[in-house]
């Protein structure tokens, strides 16, 4: 038998006693236990979590502190460990004195005698209540942000400082035209990384900065192509040594913000021109009118002083009526203009036959011509084609045209009118050709500007530099277009396009489908005169049609309005037809006429018209007229209204 030596012995007995203090000293609870589970010994750290003395726990088993339903396992435990198995730590709860569940770590180790044989059981039992508490918060935390990463509206992700993706939520890779975030992820094309290498100047160089970006737009492609526009925010998550490893950011699609930006800017710019366009003409045109008042002022104190003589109290006449005239004209023509552009002129559009327009230019223009030597041509081609225009307004812009091609032509020159089908099918565009000088190229998109007179201010001709603005806006207002060629040194052109229609015959045959005009012969209509006061010549004809339907009646017809009124009075007619638009007075002046005059005012007046104002209709029915039809004229409609008036068939 072996014997200590007395020094052995203190040590052993002061390793036994360090071991105690340590046991005890121990948070952790330190439990031995037979084989069957007794318990043999039980620390002030078993004490303390469980609640137990010592005293009360030494000899039960340790199974008491397993709450009551749950499984016990104890018994298993040291059952493998007796067959020699090795075993693991597990987590279990327990409940203590008071009654309060608690999560432990066990850990059980078999406690030998000198020869190897397991005669017990060492338990350790750690109280990890709060880690396992704090280990829940963190699954609930991330699983709080798991749930607002899948369902954010911004799209979110997680890339590598050189652009690789790591993670992305749904509503980024939707963003970006992907079904899934797996067909995403494994897209090597996928665009996050070269959106970043595109914008990666600015953006790498505020992040590496430590700042992070916030909403940082940048423009990107989705993955059909379209563009898209996004806010970005973006931090650098850094690793323990300070450097960055990922970047986490969200993205917003701001594609239909920066769409309506521009269209907004797009109308603030519009808004803003045409607000600098009305500031210079506004600004121009007080300056036209400046000059020719200054000249009747000028001219008017000249005489008013009674120094002149006689001639130069002439000439001063002279020269304040021309400045009037011209006066006259600018406030004219401005109105006309601005009446065009706010839509408060009315337009009479009717099929209207280019060879009358054409004509009635011809004839306000022919002295001019022929004071400067100025020959003009016609080729007549085309001129029964009827275009859909306001008549006067169309006599109107070739009126300005020809005046310009005689103003601006050389001396002895001459100007060519033709027509020909234009390009667009359906269009007739009439040619004004000139021998003049020609237009210079860079002055020619300044050409149609009000006031824009391009030098000719400084030549002695006569003129207000709106002829041009305003034959534009007429023929657009018509639905057509004016457009200018010209050679230096060679002549200008300037040819006027509008829309072909049938003529009024025509369609008065498609919208009336009537048979031929009944014989006169056999017929008990009354015998009646009927006036038509028109100044166009192919309604005058329709009407001369629609009335063989009514035999017996008399036409006739004026084409002013003064000479209307006056056949009115000679003529007292059963019934007076009358157009709105007059070249001398209006339809409503005539009416007028008719309806104060004793002689004329028991003739009933029908208003036939191609412009149907709001209001029209019952301030000319106040003003006398029995009816009012509005162009093109339905047959049956203006037979009705003659039975009506005139009486129908004895
Ligand atoms: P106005 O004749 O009253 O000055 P317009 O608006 O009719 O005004 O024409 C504007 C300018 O265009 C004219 O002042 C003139 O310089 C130029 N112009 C117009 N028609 C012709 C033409 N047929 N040949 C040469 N220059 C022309």
């Amino acid at each position: 038998m072996r014997t200590q030596s007395p020094d052995t012995t203190e040590q052993a007995s002061l390793a036994q006693a360090q071991l105690a203090a340590i046991v005890d000293a121990s948070d952790d609870a330190i439990i031995s236990q037979t084989l069957t589970g007794a318990i043999v010994s039980w620390n002030s750290g078993a004490e303390r979590i469980y609640g137990y003395p010592s005293d009360a726990m030494v000899g039960r088993s340790i199974s008491v502190l397993v709450p009551p339903g749950m499984p016990d396992v104890m018994p298993e435990v040291l059952h493998r460990m007796q067959q020699g198995e090795r075993l693991e730590r597990y987590d279990t709860i327990h409940a203590t004195r008071d009654g309060v569940f608690i999560d432990v770590s066990i850990t059980v180790s078999p406690v030998r005698d000198p020869s190897g044989k397991v005669i017990g059981a060492a338990t350790i039992a750690r109280n990890v209540t709060q880690r396992q508490a704090v280990a829940r918060a963190l699954h609930e935390t991330q699983e709080k942000y798991r749930t607002i990463f899948e369902n954010a509206r911004e799209g979110i992700f997680y890339v590598t400082s050189d652009g690789q993706t790591v993670a992305a939520n749904p509503a980024l890779v939707r963003l970006l035209g992907y079904d899934s975030v797996e067909e995403f992820m494994s897209d090597p094309g996928h665009l996050l990384g070269s959106w970043m290498t595109n914008h990666s100047h600015e953006l790498w160089s505020r992040l590496e900065g430590g700042q992070g970006v916030h909403d940082f737009e940048m423009e990107g492609h989705r993955r059909d192509g379209t563009k898209i526009w996004v806010s970005a925010t973006m931090v650098a998550v850094q690793d323990a040594a300070g450097s960055p490893v990922t970047y986490q950011g969200t993205v917003l699609d701001i594609t239909g913000q920066k769409g309506s930006e521009a269209s907004l800017r797009r109308e603030t710019d519009e808004a803003g021109r045409a607000n600098r366009a009305k500031t210079e003409f506004l600004s121009r045109m007080s300056h036209e009118l400046r000059t020719p008042l200054t000249a009747i002022l000028g001219f008017g104190q000249l005489l008013q002083m009674g120094r002149l003589n006689p001639v130069q109290q002439t000439e001063s006449v002279d020269n304040i009526l021309k400045a009037g005239r011209h006066l006259l004209r600018l406030i004219n023509e401005s109105v006309d203009i601005a009446g065009i552009e706010e839509g408060r002129m009315a337009f009479s559009l009717e099929p209207v036959r280019i060879g009358d327009v054409v004509q009635d230019a011809m004839d306000l223009i022919g002295p001019a011509a022929e004071q400067r030597g100025i020959e003009i041509n016609v080729f007549p081609a085309h001129a029964d084609c009827y275009l859909t225009a306001d008549r006067q307004r169309l006599v109107q812009v070739f009126l300005n045209l020809l005046s310009n091609a005689v103003k601006y032509n050389s001396e002895h020159g001459s100007i060519t009118l033709s027509c020909g089908e234009s390009k667009d099918r359906g269009n007739l565009t009439v040619l004004v050709a000139d021998t003049g000088p020609g237009i210079a190229p860079e002055l020619r998109d300044r050409i149609f500007m009000p006031f824009e007179r391009l030098g000719a201010e400084r030549s002695g001709v006569e003129g207000t530099g709106l002829g041009l603005a305003l034959s534009l806006q007429l023929v657009q207002a018509m639905g057509g277009t004016i457009a200018l060629e010209s050679e230096m040194g060679t002549g200008s052109t300037f040819s006027v396009t509008l829309p072909i229609v049938d003529g009024p015959v025509a369609q008065l045959g498609e919208i009336s489908g009537c048979g031929p005009a009944p014989d006169d012969a056999g017929s008990a209509y009354p015998p009646c005169t009927v006036l038509y006061i028109e100044d166009n010549l192919a309604n005058l004809e329709v009407m001369e049609l629609v009335l063989a339907y009514r035999p017996g009646v008399k036409l006739i017809s004026a084409m002013q309005g003064r000479l209307g009124f006056d056949l009115a009075k000679e003529h007292q007619p059963d019934l007076v037809l009358l157009d709105m638009r007059l070249a001398d007075i209006s339809g409503r002046q005539v009416l007028a006429r008719l309806q104060s005059d004793p002689t004329t005012v028991d003739i009933p007046v029908v208003i036939l018209s191609a412009e149907a104002m709001p209001g029209d209709v019952d301030s000319l029915l106040k003003a006398g007229a029995r009816a009012y039809l509005t162009k093109p004229f339905q047959m049956e409609v203006i037979l009705e209204l003659m039975e009506e008036l005139l009486g129908g068939p004895s």
